[in-house]
């Protein structure tokens, strides 16, 4: 097995404007997978 590089990519969670369901990706998700509504991230606070 060759080594992987684990820090290029880093979960965070996501969490759905609508629903409020939270999602853990390496990318932010287009769509909740539940209800289609926008995702944001929950380790960036909102002004
Ligand atoms: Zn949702």
């Amino acid at each position: 097995m060759r080594d992987v590089d684990q820090n290029s990519a880093e979960v965070s969670p996501y969490e759905c404007f609508a629903c409020g369901n939270v999602v853990l990706a390496e990318n932010a998700p287009d769509r909740c997978p539940d209800c289609a509504g926008q995702m944001r991230n929950r380790r960036t606070p909102i002004e």
